[in-house]
């Protein structure tokens, strides 16, 4: 019996392929007005500085998703004035965040797992700080009971040690734990290594999931599969 489910955030709980594609867009155009940089240039630019990041950070880190260091590359770089950087990061974080949708079905699937006395958890990659700005946005914090970020963990996702920290926040053996995410190399291989049941979420996409793994491609069809379908 599942007792505790633990979410992704980003491409779970909201579309963040569209958001980011705003708040790069919004990006690309500030470098463009406020530093001469051709709009084409802008991307290999943008990645430049992200290599930079995963060289000096380390790439199993939550500084590698911290873009106000990245920003502060980018104009180290360029040669621009430090200025820029935590206006380029608001930017991109507020657009993104008001971009930012709630996946469809998400309210109806938390009120039907706490309703049956689940306890919910998030289990993301990235800084602390933004992961609740965009919760609060989403209005979905409330639901949640407990978080892990790679930051607290300090181990990215399919870390064992970040995967081990969201059972000892579930508080419940790894089989009555459920981890939803997007990301078959990081959320499900995790979980599967971790002992949880894993949920791969899907939307739009044909694949066959791998063995021993839920596939839902709508949130809200989550909760009568995972807590009323056979177990694999
Ligand atoms: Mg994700």
């Amino acid at each position: 019996m599942i007792r505790t489910v633990i979410f992704d955030i980003d491409n779970t709980l909201y579309d963040y392929d569209a958001a980011h594609a705003a708040g790069f867009a919004a990006l690309t155009g500030y470098a463009q007005r406020e530093l001469g940089v051709a709009l084409e240039d802008f991307p290999a630019l943008h990645h430049a500085a992200n290599e930079v990041l995963k060289a000096h950070a380390g790439a199993n880190c939550a500084a590698t998703h911290n873009r106000l260091i990245r920003y502060q590359l980018l104009l180290e770089q360029l040669g621009k004035p430090l200025t820029h950087a935590p206006v380029m990061e608001r930017l991109y974080w507020n657009t993104l965040v008001d971009a930012a949708v709630p996946s469809p079905g998400v309210e109806d699937c938390l009120r039907a797992l706490k309703a049956a006395g689940v306890r919910l958890g998030i289990g993301t990659d990235m800084t602390a700080d933004w992961q609740y700005v965009k919760l609060e946005r989403l209005g979905l914090l409330p639901w949640f009971d407990f978080v892990v970020t790679s930051e607290e963990a300090s181990d990215e996702k399919p870390g064992e040690h970040f995967f081990a920290l969201c059972l000892e926040k579930a508080g419940c053996p790894a089989e009555a734990c459920a981890f939803v995410g997007d990301n078959p190399k990081k959320d499900v291989a995790g979980a599967l290594r971790a002992g949880m049941r894993p949920v791969w979420f899907c939307p739009g996409s044909e694949a066959e999931a791998p063995a021993g793994v839920l596939r839902v491609d709508r949130l809200d069809r989550l909760p009568g599969l995972l807590l009323e379908g056979p177990t694999p």
